[in-house]
């Protein structure tokens, strides 16, 4: 018989209830006996979810305090020596000291987990003495098995992925912490075989990134030591995200069962298994039903795949999985009560993903005929979303197939702009701007719930967004800026602005995913086709304009970003997303132009977040982003100046896509990167406009003029005088208004001693 697993559930809680408790506990609110205890109920309740739904294999110590990465390190007794620690089970002060900072000591780094929006906290091993100061996988299969009688099958992050993304030693340093960290996986692994463990899940995501010949002798070591010391115990190797390298290799070490993605990692996993087919003595864990994804899955066509592999692997040996942790979906769709029909029949959270998995199990082990009707209904919902008029826009359709097959060019080469622009704007060397948002006080936020909850009306509405405008071109103008904003008074969020007034999108009320520790997102739904409505910034900027003799710059999000901070649908591929969110914001930029609004920047801050695990794909993700890129601003005439923004991630080595983009004007994030991308920038040669950041956002302080005059002389030294922007490193909403004009005053400053020396 089949079996039914899933990797990972949620654990914020369908109210995000984790989410709350975890915050009232750091703001001193509730003790902590209390907090544990409203965890557990969360947890308990998780399992018994699994449990009534029928999973047979649940797993324990997926649960979390604040990250799966850090109960690792933790339990490693992996804690950086600036936390003072001494030792012993790591309790919640110091564990929330090294994801959130402490007064005494900064926090650790948080990064993106592979190509997920989830970040986890960076584990750093300069220094560390790893010992086993308790055996979390096994407090949680037993308490588990005590309140629900659940077998829980406990995950681990495995030692390779776990030290891969560790930081704090050199490459050659990473056998020895191998040799370091074993012994502790073995005790752990051990105790959890004592205990009487059936199956334990040890996530090695890495071993579907491009990995090398090296790092598979690694794996071989790791998992034949564990095979000789624990040979009882059934280690289920699991990899997600996309699919395996090194096929043969993975699927002859000496583990019991090994965990493939048949939904990310499709193709690669499925034409591995066909052509060398799957050894007889191990049992295969196939994620069928996607993880990380919010549809609902057409059952009859997965359950062509589960036949073919049952015929290679026998149904005893199989287990239907989700593809990864439904840690990335939201937990259900049942609340969700303002969601069009056809669509919200169409999704599948993490609940519903749960209910997919056993049907598809049902189905295998006991004929199709007992759910034939869950499998045809969910074919006919996949298939009525699918005929809806919200995914076939005929007009849209043809527009984005015949621009998309043109080159996106300006009328005019960057030289030809930039003298144009200048005649124009006339603007002084070193021009000075901001990113575009200006703080969001408590009295904007509270002003957009009125209007939200119906309390204002539009009109009032409108004025105080007006009254906004006038304050910061006022100031703006005080402080001595060149190139104004107008401040995004009126967005909360840069995507769900833009979203709301496109057609195509829809919003969940209740639809959050964990982006790290208690910070939650609700991302979007891209289900149709993407059109321009109407205008959707001409208003405002134009207002802006019309106070200022300065010029004032229009402010978009640009296609890549709104598509990489959405859930997409998956009927049509990701480039064709992109060409039709760049068609519309296209329509945008051109209503900004003919309003009178003469410089424009479309911010892609997220670029990077859509890059492709493996290095063969991501050139051609590269490509498409940069077209769509292009085709949201290439018609504009030359004289009208584009600029764009980025920022979150590393860039060194995308600059030849960035300078491809062919904006006017870059504005690019670096104080975090400590004059890393001032290197990149000088082996590059960057010939359009740029700003590089000359302070950081992130924090209240008021940089001086010497740190800004210090980054300006830095960049100078590798960037042309005449093509430099002085600008902050990001968007000031969520800074304090006084800091803001303080700093930015100083920014002026330094930009008028740079004018005089250079
Ligand atoms: N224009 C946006 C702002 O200023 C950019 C935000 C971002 O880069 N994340 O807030
Ligand atoms: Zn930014």
């Amino acid at each position: 018989m089949a079996k039914s697993s899933v990797l990972g559930y949620p654990r914020i809680g369908g109210n995000r209830e984790w989410k709350k408790a975890l915050e009232a506990f750091w703001a001193g609110k509730l003790e902590q006996n209390e907090f544990e205890s409203q965890l557990r109920d969360i947890r308990v309740n998780h399992w018994r979810k699994q449990q009534e739904q029928g999973i047979d294999y649940i797993p324990v110590g997926d649960f979390s305090y604040y990250d799966q990465v850090l109960d690792t390190a933790a339990m490693f007794g992996i804690v950086p020596a600036r936390f003072g620690y001494k030792g012993g089970p790591v309790q919640p002060s110091l564990y929330y000291g090294i994801a959130r900072g402490t007064k005494e000591a900064t926090a650790s780094e948080m990064t993106k987990w592979f190509n997920t929006n989830y970040h986890y906290i960076v584990p750093e091993l300069d220094g560390a003495q790893p010992v086993l100061t308790e055996n979390k996988p096994l407090i949680a299969y037993r308490e588990a098995k005590e309140t629900l009688g659940i077998e829980g099958r406990p995950v681990l992050i495995g030692p390779l992925t776990f030290l891969k993304l560790s930081k704090g030693y050199k490459p050659s340093e990473l056998d020895g912490w191998i040799d370091r960290l074993l012994p502790l996986y073995i005790q752990v692994l051990s105790e959890l075989a004592q205990e009487g463990v059936e199956w334990v899940q040890v996530d090695e995501p890495v071993l579907a990134t491009n990995i090398s010949a090296e790092d598979i002798e690694r794996v071989q070591r790791i998992y034949g030591a564990i095979a000789s010391a624990v040979p009882s115990l059934k280690i289920l190797l699991q990899t997600y995200f996309e699919s395996v390298e090194f096929y043969t290799d993975l699927v002859a070490l000496p583990v019991a069962g090994i965990g493939l993605d048949f939904v990310h990692g499709l193709q690669g996993n499925l034409a591995a298994i066909r052509e060398y087919g799957f050894p007889q003595d191990k049992t295969l864990g196939a994620g069928i039903i996607d993880g990380r994804g919010i549809w609902r899955a057409d059952l009859h066509e997965k359950l062509k795949l589960v036949r073919e592999l049952e015929g290679i692997v026998t149904s005893d040996r199989l287990i239907i999985q989700s593809s990864c942790s439904l840690l990335h979906v939201p937990v259900t769709t049942a609340a969700e009560s303002k969601l069009p029909e056809e669509l919200k029949n169409a999704l599948a959270f993490a609940d519903e993903k749960l209910s997919e998995l056993v049907v598809l199990t049902k189905a295998i082990n006991g004929g199709e005929l007992s759910v034939e009707q869950e499998l045809s209904s969910s074919e006919a919902a996949v298939g009525a979303l699918g005929r809806s008029a919200a995914r076939n826009r005929t007009e849209v359709r043809t527009a984005v197939a015949a621009i998309s097959g043109q080159e996106p060019v300006r009328s005019k080469p960057f030289g030809d702009r930039h003298a144009a622009q200048q005649s124009k704007w006339q603007l002084p060397i070193f021009p000075t701007t901001t990113i575009g948002s200006f703080p969001q006080t408590a009295e904007v936020r509270k002003a957009r719930q009125l209007w939200r909850k119906g309390e204002w009306s539009n009109e009032q509405y409108n004025a105080f967004i007006r009254e906004q405008i006038d304050v910061w071109i006022g100031l703006q103008e005080d402080i001595g800026l060149d190139v104004l904003v107008h401040g995004e008074f009126e967005r909360t969020d840069m995507v769900e602005f833009f979203g709301e007034k496109l057609a195509g999108f829809a919003f969940t009320q209740f639809g959050w995913v964990q982006s790290y520790g208690s910070r939650c997102v609700k991302p979007p739904i891209i289900y149709g086709d993407v059109a321009f409505e109407e205008a959707m910034t001409v208003e405002e900027t134009q207002y802006a304009q019309s106070k200022t003799k300065q010029p004032v710059k229009g402010m978009l999000t640009g296609p890549i970003t709104i598509m990489n901070w959405s859930f997409v649908r998956e009927d049509i591929t990701r480039e064709q997303i992109a060409y039709q969110l760049a068609y519309a914001l296209r329509q945008e930029v051109e209503a900004l132009e003919k309003a009178g609004i003469g410089m424009i920047q479309v911010d892609e801050p997220a670029v990077r977040e859509g890059l492709p695990l493996k290095e063969k794909d991501q050139a051609n993700y590269l490509d498409w982003a940069v077209k769509a890129f292009r085709m949201t601003t290439c018609t504009v005439q030359p004289e009208t100046q584009i600029h764009t923004h980025m920022c979150y991630c590393e860039f060194h080595d995308m600059i030849d896509s960035i300078e491809a983009m062919d904006a006017d004007v870059i504005s690019i994030e670096t104080s975090r990167s400590h004059g890393e991308l001032i290197h990149s920038f000088e082996e590059n040669t960057y010939g359009l406009g740029i700003g590089l950041g000359v302070y950081d956002i992130h924090s209240p302080r008021v940089p001086s003029v010497d740190e800004m005059t210090n980054m300006i002389d830095r960049a100078l030294r590798v960037l042309d005088p005449k093509l430099f922007w002085i600008n902050p490193d990001c968007g000031l909403k969520t800074r304090g208004l006084e800091e803001t004009v303080a700093s930015l005053r100083n920014m002026v400053d330094a930009t008028k001693l740079a004018r005089e020396k250079h």
